[in-house]
């Protein structure tokens, strides 16, 4: 058997798993105000918006797989961007384009305004 068919395999094995834990397991969701309070839930959404029982304010609670993109972000900005000139807001959005969709950092234009194609 060729080398290439075990990997086709291997690939398809992981597909599977990554979507099994996406329809069984509880998310969490952070308060982006705080950052402190988190709340879990059943269903997989990219946030909610309620009001934190931590801080008070009504605010957007991020999936924790954005929580978690947006750190690696920050621990090493990417190349692409301008990281440090976003404020967090914007940070964060970017984070949850990145791990809620098939968006990656070539589809965002936040560097000059002189990178925007097709
Ligand atoms: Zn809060």
């Amino acid at each position: 058997m060729p080398i290439g068919e075990s990997r086709a395999g291997a690939h398809r094995y992981s597909f599977v798993r990554r979507f099994g834990t996406l329809v069984s397991r509880t998310r969490t969701y952070r308060c982006l105000n705080c950052l402190d309070e988190t709340v879990t839930r059943s269903f997989d959404t990219s946030h909610l918006s309620m009001t934190c029982p931590d801080c008070g304010s009504f605010e957007r609670f991020a999936n924790e797989s954005v929580i978690e993109r947006f750190e690696s972000l920050e621990a090493s900005p990417p190349a692409e961007l301008d990281w440090d000139r976003l404020e967090r807001r914007e940070k964060l959005l970017v984070a949850e384009r990145l791990a809620r969709t098939d968006k990656t950092l070539a589809d965002f234009d936040v560097v000059g305004g002189d990178a925007t194609e097709g």
